[in-house]
């Protein structure tokens, strides 16, 4: 987000009083001051005005969202929908996301305004389990299973998927865990088994599952169990 956005979010000014404090010198980011508005600075950058730490909302927010085909995973868009759009939280521009789908992917996105969450969740490191169903255009063999417990060599980003779990459940169908979360990842490894997915759902992110009454398009607040019972 550009420094001069944030800095009128937080504070309820204006974009422009904002700029003038950012002129000023009166900004700092990460320790030093800038005189550049248009900034982009990310949710972690530590943002002072006038020596003082912005201030953070008051609510932690985390929400779920059961994401229907075709809303983007974004905060903001200016042609299509988004999840962002699903929610009537008052606070919802102040969220971000932790863990996009595609377009044409459902099933469970998670919202949050807790970086420090949200950083931990999506951290390669801690190789939280996401859980997809997948539904493919041809039969899905039983070598596929290997396949994908070996990885995957992804030549644009140099490097070996990491062993996914895949349990055929049907002639096309499938659950696949994965522990990482890559550009189009799914779609790209049943490419390399010579299929192509047709249908793909987000069934749960590490402790946190879908519920099965949450209708596509619907949203609610993570309870505390869950918030902490993710990673
Ligand atoms: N892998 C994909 O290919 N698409 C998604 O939306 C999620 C994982």
């Amino acid at each position: 987000m550009k420094l001069e956005r944030l800095l009128a979010k937080h504070d309820s000014m204006g974009r422009r009083q904002a700029r003038q404090r950012i002129l000023a010198g009166r900004v700092r980011v990460d320790g030093r001051v800038t005189l550049v508005h248009d900034l982009e600075v990310d949710r972690f950058a530590r943002v002072e005005l006038d020596g003082q730490p912005l201030r953070q909302a008051e609510r932690l927010l985390h929400f779920m969202v059961n994401k229907p085909p075709g809303i983007l995973s974004a905060t903001r868009d200016p042609e299509h929908r988004t999840v962002i759009d699903l929610l009537d939280d008052p606070d919802r521009h102040l969220l971000h996301i932790a863990g996009r789908l595609d377009r044409g992917t459902t099933g469970l996105v998670l919202l949050t305004n807790d970086g420090r969450w949200s950083k931990r969740l999506m951290a390669p490191e801690a190789k939280v389990a996401k859980v997809y169903r997948v539904q493919t255009r041809d039969p899905i063999l039983q070598q596929a299973v290997d396949d994908f417990a070996r990885g995957f060599y992804f030549h644009t980003e140099d490097l070996t998927t990491l062993p996914a779990e895949l349990e055929i459940i049907g002639e096309r169908e499938a659950r696949l865990t994965l522990h990482e979360g890559r550009y189009h990842q799914i779609k790209r490894m049943f490419h390399r088994t010579g299929n192509l997915v047709t249908a793909l759902h987000r069934e749960s992110i590490g402790g946190i599952a879908l519920p099965a009454d949450l209708p596509e398009g619907g949203w609610r607040a993570l309870s505390a169990a869950e918030i902490v019972g993710v990673f």
